[in-house]
C-alpha cells in the first residue's frame, strides 16, 4: 500500500484513482520549527473539512471530496497537486503585516489572493505569475485557480458570517484530475483559515496554538458546534 505521510495528514492510494485522507493529531507551525500533538484534533479537521467541502459543492465549487471513511478519514479524488498555496485574505493578519502598512483586523477594501511555491526546503516563498510558470503552470491555470479561489472566498465569508464568525484569510490547494480539470484539494480546516469570533475577534483556529492563546480542542470545538447549530 502507497502510503505518504504529511506533517498534518497520511494520504494512502486506493484503486481507481481515489486516496484515504487520514488526519493526524499532530500540529507544526512555523515552518516545523513549533510542534505538539492535540488528542482529537484530526477527527475535528475531518468534520468541519467535511462540512466546508459539501458547502462548496453545494454552491457549484468542484472539489476532491467523496466521502467519510472513519472519523478521521475522508476518501477523496487523487490529483496532480500544483505546487502551490493559494492564500486569500479578507483581514489583515499574520504575514500580510510584513508587506503593508496595516494594523491587525484592519478589513481589505477587496480580497487578496497571494501565491506561494510550496517547498519546504525554500520556506514556502511567495511568488507571482513570472514564478509561477517558470514552474510549468501556465497563465490561464494560474487565472482560473485565482477566480475559483475568489468564488470559494465568498461562498465561505458568507457561510461563515451566518455562523457569527469573520472569515479573515486560508489557504487552498488546486490539482487537476484525470478529465484535467482544476479541482480543490487537501484541507479546509481551522489548521488552514484564520477564522475570529465576529464579537470578540477571538482566535478559533490554529492561530491558538502558533500564540499559545490558549485550549486548541476548545477553540476547534467550538467552532465545529457552531457550524453544526
Ligand atoms: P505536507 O505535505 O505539507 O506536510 P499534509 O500533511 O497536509 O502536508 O499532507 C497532505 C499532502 O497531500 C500534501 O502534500 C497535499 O498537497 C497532498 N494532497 C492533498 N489533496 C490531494 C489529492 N486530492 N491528491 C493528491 N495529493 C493531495
Ligand atoms: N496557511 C496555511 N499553511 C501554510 C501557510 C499559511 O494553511 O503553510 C494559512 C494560515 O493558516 C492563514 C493563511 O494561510 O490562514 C495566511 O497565512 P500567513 O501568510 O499569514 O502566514 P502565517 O502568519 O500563518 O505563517
Amino acid at each position: 500500500m502507497k502510503i505518504y505521510e504529511g506533517k498534518a495528514k497520511k494520504m494512502i492510494l486506493l484503486d481507481e484513482g481515489k486516496l484515504i485522507m487520514e488526519f493526524k493529531d499532530d500540529a507544526t507551525a512555523f515552518n516545523g520549527e513549533k510542534k505538539a500533538k492535540f488528542k482529537g484534533k484530526g477527527r475535528l479537521n475531518a468534520q468541519i473539512s467535511t462540512i466546508l467541502f459539501k458547502v462548496l459543492e453545494e454552491n457549484g465549487i468542484k472539489t476532491h471530496f467523496i466521502g467519510i471513511a472513519g472519523d478521521n478519514r475522508l476518501i477523496v479524488e487523487k490529483l496532480k497537486i500544483y505546487p502551490l498555496e493559494v492564500v486569500v485574505r479578507n483581514v489583515v493578519a499574520g504575514s500580510l503585516k510584513k508587506r503593508l502598512p496595516l494594523d491587525e483586523g484592519t478589513n481589505l477594501p477587496e480580497p487578496i489572493v497571494e501565491l506561494y511555491y510550496k517547498n519546504d526546503d525554500l520556506g514556502d516563498p511567495m511568488i507571482n505569475h513570472y514564478h509561477a510558470k517558470i514552474l510549468g503552470i501556465s497563465e490561464s491555470e494560474l487565472k482560473e485557480i485565482e477566480n475559483i479561489a475568489l468564488k470559494i472566498n465568498k461562498i465561505l465569508k458568507e457561510y461563515f458570517a451566518q455562523k457569527g464568525i469573520i472569515l479573515v484569510d486560508f489557504k487552498l490547494e488546486f490539482g487537476k484530475n484525470e478529465r484535467g480539470e482544476i479541482i480543490l484539494g487537501d484541507e479546509i480546516s481551522p489548521d488552514t483559515c484564520r477564522l475570529w469570533d465576529a464579537k470578540t475577534k477571538q482566535s478559533l483556529d490554529k492561530d491558538v496554538f502558533r500564540f499559545d492563546k490558549g485550549d486548541l480542542i476548545s477553540a476547534y470545538e467550538e467552532l465545529y458546534k457552531r457550524l453544526t447549530a
